[in-house]
């Protein structure tokens, strides 16, 4: 099936890179339990701490932390992640800082992934009526700046190398969160990675006002994007292949 990502059969680790908890889960959730279901390793890496996302005045920032990990770690056990890393940064305030992109790289070398899922760099005025969240933008440009080149050359933050004794890696493919005119592969999915996806949607309680409303906008999203490929469900983004 050429529709199918033709790498699969060599690929079987995965990282996905996103700004916030539930991020990963919106935009990428059915690919990641496909991954999981065929046996492969996929990890999270989260870059800010979610500790801006309410509208309830009686939450602190610190209790918002504490919830969202907990929803975001058992997203990843409805998915069957192997790690969620946390890796801190203030929700709302990131920038694509060579701190991020170091500490992004630090993932790429540890956990050695063939594919790369992040959101998109670039603020789509023209897609939709959403107009973005700066984090997103920040963590797709820190993530995609750390694939390429830092992570996979030596003498880029040598710390990596010469104080963690982590090994350059290089990243086979990059997938781009997307659903405007720049998707150019859409990922074929079972009814299984549906159900999966919207249970880990689910976890994210306090980010969801009506849980079985998300589900069902999710579910029919993902119909729609497999009707472009004759699938029963699917999901799209801008892949990119690396040498
Ligand atoms: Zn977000």
């Amino acid at each position: 099936m050429t529709r199918e990502n033709d790498s699969k059969d060599q690929f079987s680790r995965a990282m996905v890179v996103i700004a916030h908890p539930d991020d990963a889960e919106w935009g990428c959730s059915g690919s990641v339990a496909k991954w999981c279901r065929l046996g492969w390793d996929v990890v999270y890496v989260l870059c800010t701490d979610g500790s801006k996302g309410t509208d309830d005045r009686d939450i602190s920032s610190e209790q918002l932390v504490q919830i969202r990990e907990t929803e975001q770690r058992k997203a990843g056990t409805a998915l069957g992640l192997k790690d969620v890393v946390f890796l801190g940064y203030p929700d709302g305030y990131l920038e694509p800082s060579l701190d991020v992109r170091r500490d992004i790289s630090r993932e790429i070398r540890r956990w050695k992934p063939d594919v790369l899922i992040t959101t998109s760099p670039n603020r789509d005025l023209a897609g939709s009526n959403y107009i973005g969240h700066p984090d997103h933008f920040a963590a797709g440009e820190a993530a995609l700046s750390a694939v390429f080149p830092s992570a996979r050359d030596h003498l880029t933050f040598p710390e990596l190398l010469h104080e963690e004794n982590l090994q350059p890696h290089k990243v086979g493919e990059v997938w781009v969160m997307s659903y405007g005119d720049d998707a150019n592969f859409w990922n074929p999915l079972e009814e299984g990675d549906i159900e999966r996806s919207i249970a880990a949607l689910k976890s994210h309680v306090s980010q969801i006002s009506n849980p079985e409303e998300a589900g069902n906008w999710m579910k029919k999203r993902r119909a729609a994007l497999g009707k472009q490929i004759g699938s029963e469900y699917a999901e799209s983004f801008r892949k990119f292949k690396l040498n």
